[in-house]
């Protein structure tokens, strides 16, 4: 996946690039954006302009060093590049007796990241050290890796991805370089729909509900649900917009288990879209009339911002009906 496989992200792969080949790449990047909009495929486009034996500084794509930086069943096969995330390594390699549920902890920092970081690169001319949602580090970890990006070893890059970067420690956003990453362009999304097997004639009309994330995108196209999905996405609007009490029970459907949390996070996509979608047509409306409510398009704002929070939340594994309650009641408040 190398710099021009990713779409829709001029700005930043052009920052990219130019770091690259003047040599001049801060040692420790943070890329921010919405999910699915590219952060994660651009990280592993640097790793690859650093490892690659035959475009060393672009990145071709094609040898094996290029291959071997991306991940396979979860992680990078090649040794100098390293990937850390919430739940990627089994409690033998952390050294941990429970595994890693709500957080990234800081043994994942201490043995995948600090036991190996003053050893010089095994094969590439650097190490490259990727941290997947990096809102994700417990303060312990966060504060592990600070020391390491105060004084960053040689030979060591560093890009934190976040869709929230507002939730990482000040300390560690000021030690890095900010990358802004863009939602994507309808067209785009419909693009890369195409491109991952979706029908055209859908991908079409998926598009414009995808929010700007490809990933959103692919789970609106997932057939499998489809109705189950309508019929949920009605429920949440109406939880969301009408009393309170009515809120909680239509909700407390949703038990506290993982499948009722991906079953959730599916159908909160979904609801982020039609949100979305009324957000534009309200807007679209108002721009048509020359005038026109604007309570109603805060609103609509406000319903998808808290779906986006409540997805997030379930991310991280938060509690189902009290992380859905805490929404509702959130929403009421404003
Ligand atoms: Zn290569």
């Amino acid at each position: 996946m190398p710099f021009r496989d990713v779409l829709g992200q001029p700005h930043a792969i052009e920052t990219l690039r130019r770091g690259l080949s003047r040599g001049k790449l801060h040692h420790a990047l943070l890329f921010a954006g919405p999910p699915g909009v590219g952060k994660e495929l651009a990280a592993f486009a640097v790793a690859q302009a650093i490892v690659c034996t035959v475009a060393p500084g672009e990145g071709c794509g094609e040898c094996a060093a290029c291959h071997r930086a991306l991940p396979a069943d979860g992680i990078p096969l090649h040794p100098d590049v390293v990937l850390v995330a919430r739940g990627l390594y089994g409690r033998d390699v952390l050294g941990r007796s429970t595994e890693e549920k709500t957080d990234i902890s800081v043994d994942q920092i201490r043995r995948v990241v600090l036991d190996k970081i003053n050893l010089t690169p095994h094969e590439a001319p650097q190490r490259i050290v990727i941290v997947r949602a990096a809102d994700e580090l417990s303060a312990g970890a966060a504060n592990a890796l600070l020391k390491t990006l105060e004084e960053p070893p040689a030979h060591t890059r560093f890009i934190l991805l976040s869709a929230r970067p507002g939730e990482l420690l000040p300390t560690i956003r000021s030690r890095t370089q900010l990358i802004r990453f863009a939602a994507l362009t309808d067209e785009l999304v419909e693009k890369i729909l195409v491109g991952r097997g979706v029908e055209p004639e859908k991908a079409k009309r998926i598009a414009p509900l995808a929010a700007g994330s490809a990933s959103i995108g692919m789970t609106l196209a997932d057939p499998q649900s489809a109705d189950a999905r309508l019929h949920a996405v009605e429920a949440l609007r109406a939880a969301a917009t009408g009393p309170l009490p009515q809120a909680l029970e239509a909700t407390s459907a949703y038990a506290n288990t993982g499948e009722a949390r991906a079953e959730l996070r599916e159908h909160l996509a979904a609801f982020v879209a039609e949100e979305a979608g009324e957000v534009r047509s309200l807007v679209l409306a108002q721009a048509e009339a020359g005038g026109g409510n604007d309570r109603d398009i805060d609103r609509a704002l406000a319903r998808r911002d808290i779906a986006v929070a409540l997805v997030e939340s379930l991310e991280k594994n938060a509690n189902v009906p009290l992380a859905l309650e805490a929404s509702w009641l959130h929403l009421r408040r404003r």
